[in-house]
């Protein structure tokens, strides 16, 4: 099938031979080449996308949801051949992609069909009733780092609110939207209603985001494709939801529990070796304790292992591929320049391949570009702080705001979490669920993903006077 392209409920031969090849970032083998959608074939897309609205949008929420439950529970009886799938194109350990990136966004879509089932779809009111209705055509946008996740967190809302979906996957990690796609196919739903477009950003991403058929463009990924994409829309008026990119930091006050917070840290910033848009990849400490949090933190570091993914002793796997790599090590070539010093990892001379392993910074500028710039990669960098507004001034410093962590006394830590300018924010042990809405603030975008929050994006409101 990855040598096809779905829409109008069929799978189609391209009409062309541009390829995109997909690498195992662990391997360096090509593992599969996918279509390169053209123009006429995202248009033919769209324009079946269109035609199927109508009917889509006036099938009973009930119908949507028991479609929806046959592609679920296709994907429940698949999840070793799913998380396989993300290893190979992504290169995230093996337990991680099962645990994570498969099950953790299954139970999203169980979660989004209760939410479409017990959904206010009309308000009555007095003489009047707000009607929910679906926005219309929407092309979802997604990035390489979450390749399942992120199509998971936009398809679902999006077709269970009764709209009509376009998906283009990452040309880097697109296999696993192929798995996605042959449940969708098998599952049974209309034809037109959900279409895959694998291809590159500026051919097939531009077609949608400026076609007059398209009413809503999804996009997660970096803040440069995001405005971009978004200036494209609005010559249309689209409606965009934007979910881009942070340096989020984690804030460990005197008092803290340091075993929590480091453990919390280090778990978020090396997550899926550090290619995630919410890593607290800034660590800010009271300076007083610097030394002690330095050390404690290079003892930690010793359990992210790093290596081969399919080793399920493994937690940190190799970068997604050579463009990722070069820009780690750019950064490491900006920390020298910068006098950033380095405190544990970062033995990146002798590194083979995309592995880079767990690296440490510390003494860090906060306006540096090793603390300002997104790097992608397990880099945590540490920033000492005189008091606590001086650590509130630290953690929005910064032009992104979708996460962050502070860890401390509950009264000192709930000041520095609701004086941050961040869209989602956890403190000492809280727990973060799907269910919660999730995006940022600033260059982080706009627009919320997961539960309720995430659903909204997707219906629009009508009002109807005289009933
Ligand atoms: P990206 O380069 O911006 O790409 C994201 C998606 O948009 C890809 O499918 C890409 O196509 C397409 N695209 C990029 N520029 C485009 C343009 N000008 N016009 C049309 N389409 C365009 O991001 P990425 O490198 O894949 O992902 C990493 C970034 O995503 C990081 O910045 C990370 O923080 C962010 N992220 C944010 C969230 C969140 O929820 N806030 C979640 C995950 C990741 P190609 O196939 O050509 O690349």
């Amino acid at each position: 099938m990855t040598n096809k392209l779905y829409y109008n409920g069929q799978w189609h031969e391209p009409l062309h031979q541009d390829k995109i090849d997909v690498e195992n970032p662990a391997t360096r083998e090509i593992i599969a080449s996918v279509p390169a959608a053209s123009k006429e074939e995202v248009n033919l897309a769209i324009e079946s996308a269109a035609a199927a609205l109508p009917a889509w949008r006036e099938t009973p929420v009930e119908k949507r949801i028991e479609l929806m439950d046959s592609f679920v529970t296709l994907l429940e009886s698949r999840q070793e051949k799913l998380a396989e799938v993300i290893v190979s194109e992504l290169g995230t350990p093996v337990r991680l992609a099962l645990n994570m990136h498969v099950r953790g966004y299954l139970a999203n879509i169980r979660n989004d069909m209760e939410i479409a089932r017990n959904y206010p779809w009309v308000d009555v009111y007095d003489g009047y009733k707000v009607y929910k209705e679906s926005v219309g055509v929407v092309a979802c946008l997604t990035p390489w780092n979450y390749p399942m996740g992120q199509v998971i967190l936009k398809i679902v809302p999006a077709l269970l609110a009764g709209n009509v979906v376009l998906l283009k996957p990452s040309q880097k990690t697109p296999l696993v939207a192929y798995e996605i796609t042959k449940a969708i196919d098998e599952a049974g739903f209309p034809p037109g209603v959900f279409s895959l477009l694998p291809g590159r950003g500026a051919e097939v991403g531009n077609v949608l985001a400026t076609h007059p058929l398209v009413d809503l463009v999804t996009f997660t990924g970096s803040t440069k494709g995001g405005t971009e994409v978004a200036k494209l829309a609005q010559d249309d008026v689209k409606r965009v939801v934007l979910e881009l990119g942070g340096k989020s930091p984690s804030v460990i006050l005197k008092g803290a529990d340091l075993e929590l917070a480091l453990k919390r840290t280090l778990d978020k910033v090396f997550l899926n070796t550090g290619q995630t848009c919410s890593a607290f990849s800034r660590l800010l400490v009271p300076a007083d304790m610097k030394e002690e949090i330095e050390q404690l933190a290079c003892e930690k570091i010793k359990d992210y292992t790093y290596g081969d993914p399919l080793d399920e002793s493994i937690r940190v796997g190799p970068l997604n591929g050579a463009a990722q790599k070069e820009k780690v090590l750019k950064y490491m070539d900006i920390a020298k320049e910068e006098g950033a010093r380095l405190l544990c990892g970062g033995d990146y001379d002798n590194a083979q391949g995309y592995y880079f392993p767990p690296t440490i910074f510390t003494d860090v500028d906060n306006l540096s570009r090793l603390a300002q710039e997104e790097i992608f990669g397990p880099v945590l960098c540490i920033t000492p702080f005189e008091d606590i507004e001086d650590a509130i001034r630290l953690a929005n410093e910064t032009v992104y705001g979708l996460s962050g962590a502070v860890f401390g006394p509950e009264k000192d830590a709930f000041k520095v979490a609701s004086n941050m300018r961040a869209g989602v924010i956890v403190v000492n042990d809280g727990k973060q669920t799907t269910a919660g809405p999730f995006g940022g603030m600033k260059h982080s975008g706009y627009g919320r993903e997961g539960g309720i929050y995430g659903f909204e994006p997707f219906v629009e409101l009508k009002v109807v006077y005289g009933e």
